[in-house]
């Protein structure tokens, strides 16, 4: 392990609000009586149902596909009857088909489900093959699926991959619970990914405040010459990717570039997980750890959910709300979390955390002008000059955002926590960016 803590340039010390559930182990929530599934839950294709009303369907058994490259499957996370197939509001605030299941009570598994083979003997297209199948995607929230991720083009040479064991955003603690309590998984998963693209190293970086999944991971790799794990120094956002990378490998990726341009490859701890599971148990990707957590929430827990629980469910088995209505709801974290205007929306491969804030903590500060103080620029991981941006984007000038290398921002919202005049900084510079990519794919 190196030593000293590392660190980037830019981001902001937040408070972590993780003592509600980082010493809780992981259980298991109830199973649901029914679930919605979601066609559509990663970047990419929507899916094509593979069943039909009326069908009686297993555990881990396909629901869904596409023949487009990207785009990830997706599979019951319970047995029992197809009711219907129709459209539904998710977390992402999109409306998509889900298939909704209605259990049978018997968590009957697909015969599909089942071990794939030693690592040793599968090969780096098989491994990728088994990923693709398990319909394994980024579960750290944007959703790209893993295997087009493991599938660079044969210039981009990757020599080490990064798992991102930061869980930086204030309140989460799902990925801490899975290092503690599933090294071995975290480091099998790891492996396969290195052997998936011929890399050489491996790396797991870990937030120093988490002490005992530092321990963990070091005991579950103490035989692996080329794993090392790194103790990072708690800021915020150091799980972003390109931060992650600029840290632990001292390389730094282009404007508008991935990190397959400098030969890595980051991959979240869940997913990592999911990974090593596809191929130990030949497990799909239909349930996942969530922490539901927050000052609005009774009996904060993390719970392993599967897919297609509805919030409502989820909620109701951590004993419901506090007193009074809640503030707000957010599917992740603070920071880059997603606010829901219902709890009538299911869980997805993406849902890391369930956060309850209350009326109090969630009351709107009123906006005022720009001071020009310049701190959205200090605290910008990205170097890039928030304030401009986002004069720009309030504007409608979005032309002159793609100047200032809007599309650099990873939406850390580092700068709206700063901001003193609370200007919505990230907000609508997240704007401009969902403007210039539209007009990209218009003009495709
Ligand atoms: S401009 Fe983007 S990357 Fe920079 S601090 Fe704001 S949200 Fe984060
Ligand atoms: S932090 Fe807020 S007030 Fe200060 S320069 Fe940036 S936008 Fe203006």
């Amino acid at each position: 392990m190196k030593l000293k803590d590392l660190t980037f340039k830019g981001g902001v010390n937040v408070p972590h609000h993780k003592e509600l559930t980082e010493k809780l182990p992981l259980e298991r929530a109830m199973e649901p009586e029914i679930v919605a599934i979601p066609l559509h839950q990663h970047t990419g294709a929507p899916c094509e149902p593979l069943v039909k009303v009326g069908d009686t369907v297993k555990v881990g058994q396909k629901i869904g596909e596409s023949q487009a490259f990207v785009s990830a499957p997706v599979h019951s996370s319970i047995s029992g009857t197809v009711k219907s197939i129709t459209p539904m509001a998710i977390p992402t605030g999109l409306t998509v088909n889900c298939v909704v299941i209605e259990s049978d009570g018997k968590n009957e598994i697909h015969e599909s489900v089942k071990p794939k083979g030693s690592l040793e003997e599968l090969s780096s297209k098989e491994i990728i093959g088994i990923i693709k199948e398990a319909g394994i995607t980024g579960m750290g929230g944007a959703g790209f699926p893993t295997h087009v991720k493991l599938s660079p083009p044969s210039d981009k040479k990757i020599d080490t991959i990064i798992i991102n064991g930061a869980e930086c955003e204030p309140y989460l603690t799902a990925d801490h619970r899975l290092m503690v309590e599933e090294p071995k998984k975290i480091v099998f998963g790891l492996k396969a990914i290195m052997k998936a693209v011929g890399a050489e190293k491996g790396i797991i970086g870990i937030e120093s405040n988490k002490p005992n999944a530092i321990e963990a991971l070091m005991d579950a790799s103490k035989n692996e010459k080329n794993i090392t794990i790194i103790s990072l120094r708690p800021k915020y956002p150091q799980g972003d990717e390109k931060r992650l990378i600029n840290v632990t490998l001292g390389r730094i990726v282009p404007s508008g570039g991935l990190p397959m341009d400098v030969g890595a490859v980051v991959s979240n701890i869940s997913t990592t997980k999911a990974i090593a599971e596809a191929i130990i148990e030949g497990k799909p990707l239909y349930e996942r750890a969530v922490t539901i957590t927050g000052s609005g929430i009774k009996e904060p827990k993390n719970l392993i959910v599967k897919i297609g629980t509805s919030f409502k469910d989820v909620i109701e088995q951590c004993g419901g709300f506090n007193e009074g209505a809640p503030g707000k709801i957010i599917m992740g974290g603070p920071m880059m979390g997603l606010s829901q205007y219902t709890i009538e929306v299911p869980v997805i491969k993406g849902s890391g955390g369930i956060l309850v804030l209350t009326e109090e903590e969630a009351k709107p500060i009123p906006m005022g002008p720009c001071i020009r103080c310049g701190r959205c620029v200090d605290v910008c991981p990205v170097n890039l000059q928030p304030l401009y941006l986002s004069n720009y984007s309030l504007r409608g000038k979005f032309d002159k955002t793609e100047k200032f290398h809007v599309l650099d921002c990873v939406e850390c919202g580092s700068c709206s926590y700063v901001c003193p005049a609370k200007r919505p900084l990230a907000e609508s510079i997240r704007v401009a960016k969902r403007e210039i990519i539209a007009k990209r794919k218009k003009a495709k």
